[in-house]
């Protein structure tokens, strides 16, 4: 199968040279000028991934991409943040607004693509893919869902993107224990050479910020010096 990106850049060189790697490495690319003419491309039919620049005339990318997490449609739309920007406080509210990954310019093409071959390769599902449940959490990978069920209420649906699932699904496919950064960036970002281990963090704190509306964050407990766990049993209440 071959993957669409859109391309959501409003420098053409820019978009240009993104285009012609990504085509090269065999993927089906589409350029859009801003957001509303990338809305308009995705009404039909969603990419496989996004590729968006942070400053943009019109609505900004971190403002388009909190739309999209948002919403239901698009809530799992992976990614990829490109800007001019590189200030550590700037890449944390990229990561914030929902995006899955960042890229400072000037970057290297090469890296660009290893990067979009990373954010796909984690959309494949993690192994075992039964449903899970840990304390009032539900989590599906089958319909891609994770709701709250706690007793005498109605089961309460949760919007995470795609990387938190992915972190959610695998600690409550291994819960109780201790996991640590470095243990997490292998099993669900799968050994990206360009990931941090700091990422994890912000991660886990949009995970927990994803949970909250259903008071389930503090299932997602901290293990000072050690990592993060799932427990069913959390010690703060
Ligand atoms: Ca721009």
């Amino acid at each position: 199968m071959t993957h669409r990106i859109l391309i959501v850049e409003d420098e053409p060189s820019i978009a240009e040279l993104i285009a012609i790697n990504l085509s090269h490495a065999g993927y089906e690319v589409q350029k859009a000028l801003q957001t509303d003419v990338a809305s308009n491309m995705m009404r039909d039919e969603l990419p496989n991934l996004l590729i968006l620049d942070w400053m943009l005339p019109g609505k900004s990318g971190v403002q388009f991409a909190r739309e999209l997490r948002s919403n239901e449609r698009t809530r799992s739309l992976p990614i990829l943040m490109l800007t001019a920007k590189s200030e550590e406080s700037d890449k944390v509210l990229g990561l914030d607004s929902g995006a899955d990954d960042y890229v400072t310019k000037p970057f290297s093409p090469k890296e660009l693509v290893a990067r979009v071959k990373a954010l796909l390769r984690r959309q494949i599902p993690l192994e075992g893919d039964g449903p899970l449940a840990v304390g009032p959490l539900r989590l599906d990978p089958v319909s891609h869902r994770v709701s709250a069920v706690w007793p005498n209420s109605d089961p309460q649906t949760l919007s995470l993107g795609p990387t938190e699932f992915r972190l959610l699904q695998f600690m409550m496919a291994n819960p109780e224990r201790v996991h640590s950064r470095e243990g997490l960036l292998d099993k669900v970002w799968g050994n990206e050479v360009y990931i941090e281990e700091r990422t994890v963090d912000v991660h886990i704190k949009r995970l927990r910020a994803a949970l909250s509306p259903a008071d389930c964050d503090r299932y997602v407990e901290t293990v000072r010096g050690s990592g993060y766990r799932i427990t069913k049993t959390p010690t703060q209440t």
